[in-house]
């Protein structure tokens, strides 16, 4: 699609964009049926699309990706009429005579930019959250997956008219040519560097946005738990999708004394999931594409230049699948301490105490999710109170992204904004107060000019009530 194809796509959403918010619960969950319908009809194709583009599992692609998708839409369909009515506020005595409520509308036009590490899950769970919240929706998946784009624009096309939702494929320009239109709200899914990029093309028109960005998210090992169940769960959370999850642990930080025994049993647990056949292993997951797969070799490569020790795989196969990667002994001005690695490389940072933990986490950025592994209550408060992030898992790693009772989203530079569940209905929505004077109170009491006998009254009912709002 061409600029002045992405222009006019835009203006036939925005003629729409009040029809559509007049649509009714009944006529939104009709379309989301006929979506979740299409999706399980198509689940083998969408699994074939994943595996063409990255290798994906086809069981993992149904986890991670249908059905969080199919999920979603069973939620939002079970109380999107409730979430779509006004919800009714109390005010004080000055209210008295008047219904008061927020109103939740549609924004208008909404754009969705979504990232090739879910392709599909990413870009359906925003825009199907924006179509239920009664916008117009175009959205600009990630050039790097053709195949699961050519399945979303299909699914898309069958469900949606191009006036409600759409799909524009191509490069970064054709972001870059979204990015300069008006959108009312822009919901950007990836990096941080692209996030910012984002954030100042949406202050132009002042849209909003939700930024759900990435990070380092580390996993804390504490003295008290179990080392093994720890290093399962932390090599399922890490190398699931081949590493390259948003919420993926990114580092781990664990006391000196318990470190050798912990990678003893990372490595068992790498074993135990793949075989150390990883090259062929159909369960395994590829890098992207060959350049983000040199990313991580440069990576590796500078931190093994400054003396760190690579104590487990450290390969990029032929086929782009790379090998499950364990680092020690790093420093924190390694380049792989510095960024967000997406990919299954895992540092471990040996330490002395809690605090060195707690230190080492609040000088980096806001985290996108932490870990924490531990039975001990106060442990779990001491982390809790004494860091940031946008999520927070003791004794397990990802779940809570999957939950459909929990929000989502970043903290600082791991992004803005809050998606799933009503927040994201919210999120998209405009909140409109709204008051209706149904009956005179007499108000005019409260219009200047302001007399004795006025003061008085008011004085009466601040003493009577205590409050007048
Ligand atoms: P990315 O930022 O490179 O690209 C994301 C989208 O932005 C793509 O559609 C791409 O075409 C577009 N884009 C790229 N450069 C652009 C530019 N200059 N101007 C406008 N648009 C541009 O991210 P990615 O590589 O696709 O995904 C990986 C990143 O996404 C990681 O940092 C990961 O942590 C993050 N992520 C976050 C979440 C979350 O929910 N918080 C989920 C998945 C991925």
């Amino acid at each position: 699609m061409n600029v002045d194809q992405i222009n006019q796509l835009f203006q036939v959403q925005r003629n729409n964009r009040y029809q559509l918010r007049k649509s009714s619960a009944a006529h939104r969950i009709d379309k989301l049926k006929k979506m979740k319908d299409l999706i399980i009809q198509n689940k083998s194709r969408i699994e074939d699309a994943l595996k063409a583009d990255f290798f994906k599992s086809p069981l993992e692609t149904e986890l991670t990706e249908v059905m969080p998708v199919i999920s979603m839409i069973n939620y939002t369909c079970k109380h999107l009429k409730k979430w779509m009515k006004p919800h009714k506020v109390k005010g004080g005595p000055l209210f008295f005579g008047t219904k008061c409520m927020v109103s939740y509308e549609s924004k208008g036009n909404v754009l969705v930019i979504s990232p090739w590490n879910y392709p599909f899950q990413l870009a359906m769970y925003p825009l199907l959250s924006a179509y239920a919240a009664g916008n117009a929706v175009i959205l600009k998946p990630s050039e790097f997956t053709p195949e699961t784009n050519k399945i979303l624009i299909e699914l898309i096309d069958e469900v949606f008219t191009t006036d409600e939702v759409a799909v524009v494929v191509g490069e970064v320009e054709a972001s870059q040519a979204l990015l300069e239109l008006p959108f009312d709200h822009i919901f950007f899914t990836g990096s941080t560097p692209v996030g910012k990029i984002v954030m100042e093309k949406a202050a132009k028109h002042l849209a909003g946005v939700s930024l759900e960005l990435g990070g380092k998210s580390p996993a804390i090992v504490a003295n008290d738990f179990d080392l093994k169940v720890a290093a399962q769960r932390i090599a399922w959370g890490k190398l699931v999708n081949g590493g390259q999850t948003c919420v993926a642990p990114d580092y781990i930080l664990i006391e000196k004394s318990r470190e050798q025994e912990f990678v003893k049993y990372l490595i068992e647990s790498i074993k135990l999931f793949y075989n150390e056949h990883f090259e062929l292993n159909d369960d395994y997951c590829q890098i992207i594409t060959p350049r983000h797969g040199k990313r991580l070799q440069d990576l590796i490569a500078d931190s093994k230049e400054r003396g760190a020790k690579i104590s487990y795989g450290g390969h990029l196969f032929n086929n782009n699948k790379h090998e499950p990667t364990i680092i020690q002994k790093l420093d924190f001005d390694h380049k792989i301490m510095q960024e967000e690695i997406f990919g299954p490389v895992l540092p471990i940072i040996s330490v002395d105490s809690r605090k060195e933990m707690v230190k080492i986490i609040n000088e980096m950025d806001n985290p996108l999710a932490m870990y924490l592994f531990t039975d001990d209550k106060d442990v779990v408060e001491y982390f809790q109170s004494n860091t940031t992030s946008g999520g927070f898992s003791v004794n397990e790693t990802l779940l809570h992204v999957g939950h459909s009772g929990l929000v989502f989203g970043g903290a600082g530079k791991s992004g803005i904004g809050r998606y799933h569940r009503f927040e994201g209905f919210a999120e998209l929505s405009n909140q409109r107060s709204v008051l209706i004077r149904k009956f005179d109170t007499k108000m005019s009491y409260f219009y200047p000019p302001y007399t004795e006998k006025k003061k008085k009254i008011i004085d009466f009912l601040i003493e009577k009530f205590h409050y007048l709002f």
